[in-house]
């Protein structure tokens, strides 16, 4: 990790200048600059990759939002209130007020002003995942996180926004009136290049691959395979312990339960919501699978091996294939095909009168024993895909108000210090349990542009 710092109270070096400085090119930051360009702001977007990726790019790329133009389009009942409450119900009240009704309503600006800038947005059918009371997950008609990069750089490009790739920022420029004159950054092998800015947005992430971060503030997640971006370094965080900011939720995180072993590719929830199951290897079910998959993530650690093996049937089978992650996986050779229970349990390498009575319990309108309901038992041939635990994103941060401004430790708000996405606290509280599918894309897509209509109207008035 490139070491970072903050320098205080020495002039910033003659440099170039820009109005809006951003860290990182992810969804968060291409969102800023997209909102900023659409104000007519000039913005350069610093990313440390070759290619603008970050964690959005290894993302599914699904993004919630109530209420948008496509949504009505589609007759889907829905509104910004009844998202609201499911994030707080996911999160049993804990998420941050202002942030869920901030997001809530800049997600919507953002999703319908992205398909005016030509990104193809359909809405997921078919399923709803855990907690979420409507279909809203916004996805562009790839539904890769690949492909929303793609599309979301192409935006920002045509939009006019710059962006430095293979520009590590590595410091923060701060006077001792807390204003942010500019950044220090780096190309690789290069020294370092300076950039004043009127305003600066931090979008560069949280700190899920910072091992001594994780291994500190998600000790649950010590041993967890990290499966985002590298540039989750934690530079946030270091930065706005450096500037005396606010962090706020810091235990808060998405986990998943459906991590695909050995083959390290995501296998969609949307099969565990529609009657799938995740079995250990004693051949019973350990949790209930349709309370959330972020808190899935500590259920199956926490089984012999770390591991469980998903459990589905052949409509499901077909549920899934339609998710490019998943047939990644099964490419990779990662769906094993049981034709009758006596195969499923030698695969497992469990009991088979103990995996009978297991699949059996499966029965409609009956709650069972971990408080879930089926529509149906599952019916030979069975599929199993063997799955561990894993840390997706941090959903602590720099703490930020209603909009986006970086809070100091006293509560007030730097001037000119933004920060969204998951450099940002997010919407999920301080647990794992309170991350409700689709908040990390909020935070960065809702987040990015509430970030710049913020920057937006303090460029054209100051504050003094
Ligand atoms: C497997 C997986 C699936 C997921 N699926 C979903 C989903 O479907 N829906 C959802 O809502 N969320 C999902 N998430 C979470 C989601 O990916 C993140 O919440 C979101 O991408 C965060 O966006 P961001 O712009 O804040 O960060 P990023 O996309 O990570 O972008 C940050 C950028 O900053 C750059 N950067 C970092 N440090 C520096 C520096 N010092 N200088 C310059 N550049 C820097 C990085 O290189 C990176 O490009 C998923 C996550 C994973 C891992």
């Amino acid at each position: 990790m490139t070491p970072v710092r903050v320098i205080r109270g020495q002039a910033l070096p003659t440099t170039d200048h820009v109005p809006v400085a951003i860290i990182g090119a992810g969804a968060c930051g291409l969102s800023v600059a997209i909102r900023l360009r659409d104000s007519g702001i000039d913005c350069v977007l610093l990313e440390r990759d070759a290619l603008p990726g970050g964690s959005t790019a290894l993302s599914s790329g699904f993004i919630p939002a109530a209420g948008s133009a496509l949504q009505k389009r589609l007759d889907i009942t829905d509104s910004q209130t009844t998202f609201s409450e499911d994030i707080q119900a996911k999160a049993h009240g804990d998420a941050a007020p202002h942030l869920v009704t901030a997001y809530t309503a800049a997600v919507v600006r953002a999703i319908d002003a992205l398909e005016q800038h030509g990104l193809p947005f359909e809405v997921l059918d078919g399923f709803l995942y855990p907690g979420h009371r409507a279909r809203r997950m916004h996805t562009v008609p790839e539904r890769t996180g690949t492909a929303l990069m793609t599309r979301l750089e192409q935006a920002a490009t045509t939009a006019g926004a710059d962006i430095l790739t293979n520009a590590v920022v590595s410091e923060l420029w701060i006077d001792v009136d807390d204003v942010i004159q500019g950044i220090g950054y780096r190309h690789p092998g290069g020294d370092v290049q300076y950039l004043a800015c009127d305003l600066l947005v931090v979008a560069c992430n949280g700190f899920g691959g910072n091992a001594a971060m994780v291994g500190d503030l998600l000790p649950a997640m010590r041993d967890a395979t990290f499966a985002g971006h590298a540039g989750n370094d934690g530079s946030a965080i270091t930065w706005g312990t450096q500037l005396g900011a606010r962090l706020a939720d810091l235990g808060g995180y998405q986990g998943h339960g459906s991590w695909v072993t050995p083959q390290g590719a995501l296998m969609s929830w949307a099969v565990m919501m529609a009657g799938g199951v995740q079995l250990n290897a004693e051949g019973v079910r350990f949790h209930d699978e349709t309370a959330g998959y972020s808190e899935a993530a500590i259920h199956v650690l926490a089984q012999p091996g770390g591991v469980a093996w998903n459990v589905f049937d052949a409509p499901l089978l077909k549920l899934a294939r339609a998710f490019p992650d998943f047939v990644a996986a099964e490419q990779a050779g990662a769906v094993r095909t049981a034709a009758d229970i006596a195969a499923l349990a030698t695969l497992l390498g469990c009991d088979a009168a103990v995996l009978h009575q297991t699949l059996a319990a499966m029965q409609p309108n009956d709650d069972d024993t971990e408080g879930r309901q089926f529509q149906r038992p599952l019916v030979a041939p069975y599929f199993a895909v063997k799955v561990t635990g894993a840390l997706f994103h941090t959903q602590g941060g720099l703490d930020i108000d209603a909009h986006c401004r970086v809070l100091r430790a006293d509560g007030k708000p730097f001037p000119n210090l933004l920060a969204a996405g998951g450099a940002a606290r997010g919407v999920s509280g301080n647990a794992v349990w309170g991350y409700l599918s689709g908040n990390g894309l909020l935070s960065a897509i809702g987040g990015g542009w509430l970030a710049a209509e913020t920057a937006a109207l303090q460029l054209a008035s100051p504050p003094h």
